[in-house]
């Protein structure tokens, strides 16, 4: 890489970002007042970008607007969460006469709690379910489910896996924040059946392994099939549970990907839109293990949450997916991503610009040489180029797109062809226009 590139790319980015700034005023002051609540004006990290994030202020389908009444087609979805859009009809109805006929705040157990749980049970191949408010919930109380079943303490997790905000494995490192640091083992590579195999056989006292079938913060890494049964066989050989965490991955087949990838997890974790938009955590897998929440047993481990069962989630939830994502709409949406990803590798042949990923999640990436084998962050540790990720998030805002900034796109049900055909079309064309600093 000549630093006459280096230096163009820089200037590119320099002037994208004043434009950003100079097309965006109201997000601009909204972030100054922001600042005088919030720490950065921020309650979410991940939505912080420098020099100051755009706020939105109203979401129709497929589509957002930003406090500038900039439109932009949402290619965030919600970091998967936002699969059926912002407006979907039979999640209003479902709302509104949930309201009406029910009502919220219950304090007691109901029926919809059971046609949820059943739902999700038979869809997923669960034996048997519990429901949380968010997928970091859901880990947290599976983990404290196999501690409990194993009498044992110990999780491995690998390098890039992320299981929630006070469970993440950035560079084969538990983060500062994450809760029983000390317990986790991180194994240095996701994908590198040796190594792990290794540690889950070496590992004394070790409870669980826990694993996404795709790593999803981690850059939409699939985890190899051979990789994914041999982690779950070396798990039992030494009498831990193999835990597969599919808060992000149970979109991608009609069963979860587990169960496409013939796995036989003793516990899955689920969330995001299996919520129907509302906040949502599920866990559940083999009734031994699942029987230690069990509460008419002496000694069951309490799982308790005001919210497990609130009327609003478990009717929208249950709506969604029974109505909405259909198995036969997850196989369509899947296919159209693969279709989306291979077209935008085709306009981007040759650059610096690489897609990962698997059906409808996509990862963005930017690296300064060609990457033949890309099955762990590792392998492009040291070769990723932050400026021109940044410049293609501000180009791609300018184009009517909004995606996310670390590089992710996740698809929604009502996303149009032709207009995935226009992302293509602007992301070949960024390409183009860049060609002096993304040319490999
Ligand atoms: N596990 C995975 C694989 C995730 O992607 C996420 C969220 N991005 C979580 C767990 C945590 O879910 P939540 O944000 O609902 O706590």
């Amino acid at each position: 890489m000549s630093s006459v590139s280096h230096e163009s790319a820089k200037a590119a980015l320099e002037a994208a970002e004043a434009r950003f700034i100079a097309n965006n005023p109201l997000s601009k002051k909204q972030h100054e007042l922001a600042i005088g609540a919030l720490p950065g004006g921020n309650t979410r990290t991940l939505l912080h970008t420098s020099p100051f994030p755009l706020t939105m202020k109203q979401g129709k389908g497929a589509h957002v607007w930003d406090e500038d009444g900039h439109k932009y087609l949402d290619l965030v979805g919600e970091l998967t969460a936002g699969l059926y859009g912002h407006t979907n009809p039979i999640i209003r109805e479902t709302m509104l006469s949930t309201f009406d006929n029910v009502g919220l705040s219950l304090g007691s157990t109901t029926v919809q709690e059971h046609k949820h749980a059943s739902l999700l049970c038979s869809r997923f191949k669960l034996k048997r379910v519990r429901m949380a408010n968010t997928g970091t919930e859901a880990n947290m109380h599976a983990l404290a489910g196999a501690r409990h079943y194993t009498s044992r303490r110990k999780v491995i997790v690998f390098s890039g896996g992320y299981h929630g905000a006070v469970f993440s494995f950035p560079n084969g490192k538990a983060a500062p924040n994450t809760v029983d640091k000390d317990d986790f083992v991180v194994v240095a590579r996701y994908n590198d059946i040796g190594l792990a195999v290794d540690t889950i056989r070496s590992t004394p006292d070790l409870a669980a392994v826990l694993v996404e079938p795709m790593q999803g913060a981690g850059g939409c890494i699939p985890g190899s099939k051979e990789f994914l049964h041999a982690i779950q066989d070396a798990a039992h050989e030494v009498g831990a549970l193999f835990i597969l965490d599919e808060v992000m991955t149970s979109r991608l087949a009609p069963h979860g990907l587990g169960f496409e990838l013939g796995l036989k997890p003793d516990l899955v974790t689920m969330g995001k839109y299996l919520g129907g938009g509302l906040a949502f955590g599920a866990f559940g897998g083999r009734e031994e293990v699942m029987a230690v929440y069990d509460p008419r047993v002496e000694g069951s481990l309490a799982h308790s949450g005001t919210f497990n069962n609130n009327t609003l989630v478990t009717s929208v939830g249950y709506e969604a997916l029974k109505r909405v994502f259909t198995e036969e709409a997850c196989v369509e949406l899947n296919e159209r991503g693969d279709g989306l990803r291979e077209r935008l590798k085709q306009v981007t042949k040759g650059t610096k610009i690489m897609f990962s990923g698997r059906g409808s999640l996509i990862g963005v990436h930017f690296v300064d040489e060609a990457v033949e084998v890309f099955t762990c962050g590792e392998d492009i540790q040291g070769k990723e180029r932050r400026d021109l990720r940044d410049l293609f998030w501000f180009e791609m805002l300018e184009a009517g797109y909004w995606t996310t900034r670390r590089g992710f796109v996740a698809l929604i049900l009502e996303t149009e062809e032709k207009e995935l055909e226009g992302f293509v079309e602007a992301v070949g064309k960024f390409a183009e226009r860049h060609r002096d600093i993304m040319a490999l």
